[in-house]
């Protein structure tokens, strides 16, 4: 007799969103989650902010110019878009459900305005905020990363507690002291959500049906 077999369904991918204030390490836990985890994609963001030396168009972001970004907001290209920091970022629609659609997670490194947008369109996001271990450590974080100007550093660190104050809103909250630690816990996460039964079910729609047919 054969090995029974069964069908695995191609589910649509999940959608995940980290926010942090800047200089709690969101991207490099973000980077290291994808050189470990195969099956989830980086949104890039447009942003009408000039690149950071290093930055590269398409890698980092897509960066464009303030009328451009108008123009594709009234194009409706957006998922979401937010003025951080003074300027303007976005997530493309198309390329988020792409993606989703082709069975791949998803993640989106966005602020907590655009966080609350996407919960809206779409409420079964999942959704983690990075805090930085201290307020000392925070700044000397993003005084460490060298690419900023003092004002733009002061800018952020300013509008710092305006991002912390909505932590409460996501699903999950990392404190990122030892870095592997949070990285653990982020990958964590991502895989805990993976395991969920509603997506079960629907991958393994034909395992189940072979398990529970009565021979
Ligand atoms: P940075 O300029 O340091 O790369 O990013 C500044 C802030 O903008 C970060 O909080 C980052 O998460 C947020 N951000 C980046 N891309 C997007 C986006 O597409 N939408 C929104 N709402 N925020 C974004």
């Amino acid at each position: 007799m054969s090995a029974p077999t069964f069908t695995t369904q191609s589910a649509e991918g999940t959608l995940f969103i980290v926010a942090a204030p800047s200089g709690a390490g969101k991207s490099t836990l973000v980077n290291a989650l994808l050189g470990r985890e195969p099956g989830i994609s980086l949104s890039i963001s447009h942003t009408t902010r000039p690149p950071r030396p290093g930055e590269q168009y398409g890698r980092h972001y897509y960066f464009v110019e303030r009328a451009d970004f108008q123009r594709e907001v009234a194009e409706g290209i957006f998922l979401e878009h937010a003025e951080v920091h003074g300027n303007f970022y976005g997530t493309s629609r198309t390329t988020v459900q792409e993606l989703l659609g082709q069975g791949r997670d998803v993640l989106l490194e966005i602020d907590w305005q655009g966080a609350a947008l996407v919960r809206k369109a779409k409420p079964d996001v999942v959704s983690v905020f990075i805090l930085p271990p201290s307020r000392a450590e925070l700044e000397r974080r993003l005084r460490g990363r060298g690419s900023d100007s003092d004002e733009v550093i002061e800018r952020r660190l300013r509008n710092s507690r305006g991002e912390i104050a909505h932590a409460h809103e996501f699903d999950y909250i990392i404190v990122n002291d030892r870095f592997e630690d949070a990285l653990d816990g982020l990958q964590a996460i991502v895989r805990a959500v993976r395991q969920g039964s509603a997506l079960q079910c629907q991958r393994h729609e034909g395992l189940l049906r072979e398990l529970l047919t009565e021979s």
